[in-house]
């Protein structure tokens, strides 16, 4: 069976991307895995330490465990955004095939003498996991934003390399104009989030790495293209999963003002989560009609 490695390495020679969606509980992880099995390509899901608060830090990898062996599927799981040790041990331990270690709000020195550190400690656990290091300001909170977030600080290609070589790690999250969740406008359709294409190609052959782009919600689509062709290898979509949940179990609710049936609700929720996970791996793989020049 592939392993997340294989799978990164695969995205890297095509130019296509994973995609990694968040889940809270058993209905998000319904929509992605029915959406990637439906569309036979490989997909990770992500528990932030909130969202693994919630579901479990074992269960939710046994889960997973039993989808990717029961039905032969690439399905992979991620510990999302992590800021201790004692939490990415704890995904390790519980048999994540990745974690993202988190420290980018430390100084930089700092940022890399912590994550050298739990690339060790994590590696000692499972040699074969992989561990992603951020630098740069991508913004936090996967919601709602009243306004998007201003002036965040971008990752150079020299400080790439730099992080690269002295931590170990083996994926890099930049911040190249992404940030994390929606701002009202662009929920209104008014704006979207662009990115640094050129930016996103130096780290690239900087670093070698594969790279993950964070915050990927509500980003025009002609750039999340040529952040692929620019060496993006992973694409993490969340907001736009959440609000999908909402305004689904909002339909189903309106529509059916006596229904208590848990499993009668729910599906309207899956199917709204689902149509944006499809159309995002769609795009992420490739297999949209429109193409793009870079
Ligand atoms: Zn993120």
């Amino acid at each position: 069976m592939k392993t997340l490695h294989d799978v990164l390495c695969e995205a890297q020679k095509n130019k296509v991307a994973v995609g990694h969606f968040n889940v809270s509980d058993l209905a998000g992880l319904k929509a992605v895995f029915e959406s990637a099995r439906q569309l036979s390509v490989p997909v990770i899901v992500g528990l932030s330490e909130g969202e693994r608060a919630f579901m479990g830090v074992r269960e939710a990898a046994a889960v997973v465990k039993v989808l990717r062996q029961e039905h032969d599927c690439p399905i992979f799981i991620n510990a999302d955004h992590t800021h201790s040790l004692a939490s990415a041990e704890d995904a390790a331990r519980a048999g994540f095939d990745s974690i993202v270690f988190d420290r980018s709000e430390l100084p930089f020195a700092q940022n890399i003498s912590e994550t050298k550190r739990a690339v060790e400690a994590l590696k000692a656990i499972n040699p074969s996991i992989l561990i992603e290091g951020e630098i740069g300001e991508i913004g936090t909170g996967s919601e709602i934003h009243e306004q998007a977030p201003q002036d965040l600080r971008l990752t150079t290609p020299e400080e790439a390399k730099q992080f690269a070589a002295a931590t170990g790690i083996d994926i890099l999250a930049p911040a190249v104009g992404n940030s994390h969740g929606l701002s009202r406008s662009m929920i209104r359709g008014e704006a979207q989030k662009r990115l640094d294409i050129d930016r996103i190609a130096e780290i690239a052959k900087a670093t070698g790495l594969f790279m993950t782009l964070h915050g990927a919600s509500g980003t025009n689509d002609e750039d999340l293209q040529r952040a692929i062709q620019a060496g993006i290898t992973e694409i993490h979509i969340n907001t736009e999963v959440r609000l999908a949940w909402r305004r689904g179990l909002e339909t189903a609710f309106t529509k059916e003002h006596d229904q208590i049936v848990p499993y009668k609700l729910l599906p309207a929720a899956v199917d709204a989560m689902k149509q944006v996970v499809s159309a995002r791996l769609l795009l992420f793989n490739g297999r949209q009609s429109r193409t793009v020049t870079t």
